[in-house]
């Protein structure tokens, strides 16, 4: 039996997002449980879809005594601020020394994190981990599909391994394998043989899913290799810093074998540069193709990839909202619209009621504007529910006053609003509100992929739309300023020039 210490701190960073996330955003999880310290850690996270409780799980299966140091996340947003890092890590480190001696550390780590003072947040926490533990007691860590992997990262801990689904399905078992590399190195006394390497193209989003090519295909034969365990991170295309990116990592006792098999895992990413292109439409395009193919029973979901609150987005622009009023659509959903302020003054003027609603449009992003209109208040709920889809089971979520409105202009169109920020990626979110989405014709989801999970066996086809957002589907579209030079910024795209 061995003494590891277990924490985290996870954050997806978008650069060019409207908002930075505060001590607050990590008190309110966004999604995730608040943030806790010490021994409630365990608590927060057991029986949830969630790195940390897959590893805690496992490493206690394997024998091990767990000492609880920090673990926190927040939604998807600009930069994590100064105060809420050094808070957070601050009471890991605390919490980490008052454990020692420990023969072990895991960390749930997203692995795109960019704090005010550190482009790699993920580096910084295992520089100051390493710090407090020494070179020789192993440190493995478990990674977002999304992480921009760099070499702080892989020079300051002895293991990393990252989620192989997107939607991410497989958090927790990502979290047990993270535990099962660390337990072998914690039991052989050996350190584990490594090996990365950066591709120089990026992707946007919505073509990294893995439950269509090249990505499905990636997943399966990387899952299939035995002694080294494999990680290909398609990265988070949205923070302008040097190592922004994709890579391909891999662990194991044998050195040769590590090395053969991450060279080789990378010049299959590197073949399948083509196939990384997807298609995208415009609002009004994939409205009028959604009318027409939509059935009740068999929606047509449409993802506002642009807008997606897992991706920086606050989930408030009304593009896509004004398409489906101006065409009239029938039995449409759209949701979730965050708009903390539209969701009070429903709950004020009360069920059944009528009334003018200004929508959305608060983060003023280019393009878009508030949607004025009047709405009626069909159903009013507090955001308390637990999710039950294949990603999201489990999460408590808490997402403030939520309320569901008929447009009166269209009144085949309903908007379900909430308070708090979380991408809509189950159908709870929906049920909550008394809406069953599978009797929509057309679903309109402000989520790039993770709905997938859910809504994609419910739904007759899935179109990614192109309306506004800070959460860019194609890459090429950011004010780049800071990326490695000769970075191609889409697939067979144009290079970075620096
Ligand atoms: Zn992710």
């Amino acid at each position: 039996m061995a003494r590891i210490a277990v924490g985290g701190m996870q954050h997806e960073t978008n650069t060019f997002a409207p908002s930075r996330a505060d001590y607050g955003a990590f008190e309110a999880g966004g999604g995730w449980p608040g943030v806790q310290y010490g021994e409630p850690v365990f608590a927060a996270v057991a029986g949830a879809n969630i790195p940390a409780a897959g590893a805690i799980e496992a490493l206690r299966a394997q024998g091990h005594q767990l000492v609880a140091t920090a673990w926190g996340a927040a939604s998807p947003s600009a930069h994590v601020t100064t105060d809420a890092f050094e808070r957070i890590v601050g009471e890991l480190i605390s919490h980490l020394k008052k454990a020692l001696p420990v023969d072990g550390v895991y960390l749930d780590l997203h692995g795109a994190m960019v704090t005010e003072a550190h482009d790699d947040g993920e580096g910084e926490i295992l520089r100051r981990v390493r710090e407090v533990v020494g070179p020789r007691v192993p440190v493995s860590a478990s990674l977002d599909l999304h992480c921009n992997f760099t070499r702080a990262m892989f020079d300051r801990c002895d293991a990393l391994v990252a989620y192989r689904t997107y939607p991410h399905i497989d958090m927790a078992d990502t979290g047990a394998r993270a535990a099962a590399l660390l337990d072998r190195m914690v039991r052989s006394g050996r350190p584990l043989a490594k090996h990365w390497r950066a591709l120089d193209y990026l992707t946007g989003l919505p073509s990294q899913c893995s439950f269509i090519d090249p990505c499905k295909t990636i997943y399966e034969d990387l899952g299939r290799d035995g002694e080294t365990t494999l990680s290909f991170t398609p990265g988070f295309p949205m923070a302008d810093f040097s190592e922004c990116g994709m890579a391909v990592f891999g662990y194991g006792f044998d050195a040769q074998q590590t090395f053969n098999s991450v060279e080789r895992l990378h010049g299959m990413v590197a073949d399948a540069e083509k196939d990384f292109a997807l298609e995208l439409h415009l609002p009004d395009e994939a409205v009028t193709r959604a009318r027409s193919r939509g059935e009740p029973g068999r929606p047509v979901v449409l993802a506002d990839t642009q807008d997606n609150p897992g991706a920086g987005g606050n989930g408030d622009t009304t593009g896509l909202l004004k398409s489906l009023i101006q065409q009239k659509a029938q039995d449409a959903v759209l949701g979730l619209l965050i708009d903390g302020e539209s969701a009070k003054r429903a709950h004020e003027v009360g069920l059944g009621s009528t009334s003018l609603f200004k929508l959305g449009g608060r983060s003023r992003i280019p393009g878009d504007s508030p949607l004025e209109g009047e709405f009626t208040v069909e159903q009013l709920g507090d955001g308390r529910f637990t999710c039950t889809g294949p990603m999201f089971k489990g999460f408590r979520m808490q997402l403030g006053s939520m309320a569901l409105l008929r447009s009166k202009a269209a009144p085949g169109v309903r908007v379900a609003l909430a308070s708090r920020k979380c991408q809509a990626g189950d159908q709870e979110m929906f049920r909550h509100l008394g809406v069953e989405p599978r009797r929509s014709r057309i679903l309109a989801l402000k989520s790039s992929v993770h709905f997938r999970a859910d809504f994609e066996p419910i739904s007759k086809e899935v179109l990614v739309v192109k309306s506004p957002g800070p959460a860019l589907a194609d890459p090429t579209e950011f004010t780049w300023t800071r990326l490695r030079k000769g970075l191609r910024l889409r697939p067979l795209g144009p290079a970075f020039q620096g």
